[in-house]
């Protein structure tokens, strides 16, 4: 039955299916322009995304070049010059002994292929029984089924959970403010998560496991949590000892996002795998890629010859062209300068203004990457009532005052609480970085007046 438009005023299936946002219409640099002229602030690049900003003029540029050169080729006859391009500047140099690139439209995608190259691998070594993967609770890796099944995000699995692969089991997550009890030193922290880790490989059976799946820094399921120090180095150990592979998700803090070109330069250590996505292209096409060891691909290309898996837009050279020219703009600007420099700046912000604040438990984070998190009691760092949906309320006071930022949390599964996430453009001025805490102050007190 036909149902009429105006019951829902838009065909397009939005996130609500109850209500319709506003249309952007338009974008300058760190802000985003809406139908009515409203400016907002793009404090966190939409979810971590638009590491440029919008709009730029080489990103443009670059597009249209290839676009009156040639959009689309299908990759089971042509590569493309950008995608060539691309590759030779993301892995010529074989960054950690990553040697290869495999261009896909997101981050999910870039998941998928990272678990099914793993299983590959593992098929073409000699070892099939190798089909059990170890990630984290309270992480996400991705929507669709195999990205889901990594995930340890318990209300996103509901729904789906007969659907989802039984071969990936949860740990710990390297939570500190959350999981670090008070008497328990960082360090030993760290060597809990490890045992935990390692238990979990030996109730598996370490034969059986191909790979342990995190991100360096947690995004959108935390709130910008980086793991204590030596925490990498530890899960990279025990890998290393069974046997297993290392995959990295660095969907949303790669990519220069936490002040290195890869988050993992900052841990010591390197992945057998890593995924990227939003940065890569920053929002100017759809775009993500898995980086493989030389390695692995060697092994399959020893072996099969083919990595078993693929689709349509791989490799699309308009999305190529345009993540050719963010990551440019990005090492000839010196962008990750800027990041640092910001990022401390936004750091030293946020603690001078909520450092002191009575429903502030937590400011973490890294580069331009932040998150506050949002608590009832800083004394025992309860949330607040998932019901109370305070997150939402953060974003919808937060958009009133014309900053986009990216508020989460408040479920009543493992996800702990309410947080806001940052991430502004590497462009953000020192004035833009000072707006956007300002404005989030503004947003985060008239959310909790609304509430009580
Ligand atoms: N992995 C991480 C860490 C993410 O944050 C996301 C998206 O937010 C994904 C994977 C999935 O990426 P996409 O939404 O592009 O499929």
């Amino acid at each position: 039955m036909a149902v009429p438009l105006a019951a829902h005023k838009s065909r397009v299936m939005h996130r609500s299916l109850r209500e319709t946002p506003p249309k952007a219409v338009g974008g300058e640099g760190v802000w985003l322009i809406g139908e009515d002229g409203h400016r907002i602030l793009d404090s966190s690049g939409g979810a971590a995304v638009s590491c440029l900003g919008h709009q730029h003029p080489r990103i443009l540029a670059a597009i249209a070049k290839q676009a009156s050169k040639l959009a689309y080729a299908h990759t089971s006859f042509f590569s493309s010059e950008p995608a060539e391009e691309l590759a030779e500047r993301l892995v010529g140099h074989e960054p950690g002994g990553l040697g290869y690139v495999y261009f896909v439209s997101g981050g999910s995608e870039a998941i998928e292929a990272s678990i099914k190259l793993a299983r590959q691998y593992f098929i073409e070594r000699g070892e099939p029984k190798r089909a059990r993967f170890i990630a984290r609770r309270q992480s996400y890796h991705g929507n669709t089924l195999g990205a889901l099944s990594a995930g340890g995000n318990a209300w996103r699995r509901e729904p789906y959970a007969p659907l989802l692969s039984p071969s990936f089991s949860h740990v710990t997550p390297a939570f500190a403010y959350h999981e670090k009890r008070d008497d328990e030193s960082e360090a030993a922290f760290v060597a809990r998560l490890a045992a935990e880790l390692e238990a979990e490989f030996q109730r598996l059976g370490p034969e059986n496991v191909a790979a342990f799946i995190a991100e360096p820094v947690v995004g959108a399921t935390a709130g910008c949590v980086p793991a204590p120090e030596g925490y990498f180095k530890a899960v990279r150990e025990i890998c290393n000892r069974h046997g297993a592979l290392l995959i990295l998700d660095e969907v949303m803090c790669g990519m220069g996002r936490t002040g290195t070109l890869h988050a993992w330069e900052q841990e010591g250590i390197s992945p057998d795998i890593q995924a990227v996505a939003k940065g890569l292209g920053g929002g100017y096409q759809p775009i993500g890629a898995m980086l493989a060891s030389g390695n692995i691909v060697g092994t399959v290309r020893n072996g099969s010859g083919a990595f078993q898996h693929g689709h349509t837009y791989l490799a699309h050279p308009l999305a190529c062209a345009a993540a050719l020219e963010v990551q440019k703009t990005i090492a000839e600007e010196k962008l990750l300068d800027q990041v640092k420099e910001r990022g401390r700046q936004l750091e030293q912000r946020l603690v001078e203004r909520f450092g002191n604040h009575r429903h502030v438990g937590d400011i973490r984070g890294r580069g331009l990457f932040w998150g506050i998190e949002l608590v009832a009691d800083r004394g025992t760092r309860q949330s607040f009532d998932p019901k109370l949906k305070l997150h939402q309320r953060i974003k919808s006071a937060a958009f009133a005052g014309g900053l986009g930022c990216y508020p989460s949390g408040g479920t009543a599964d493992g996800q702990r609480g309410d947080h806001v996430l940052l991430a502004p453009p590497y462009i953000a001025t020192s004035g833009d970085i000072d707006m956007i805490v300002e404005r989030l102050g503004v947003a985060v007190d008239s959310a909790l007046k609304d509430i009580g």
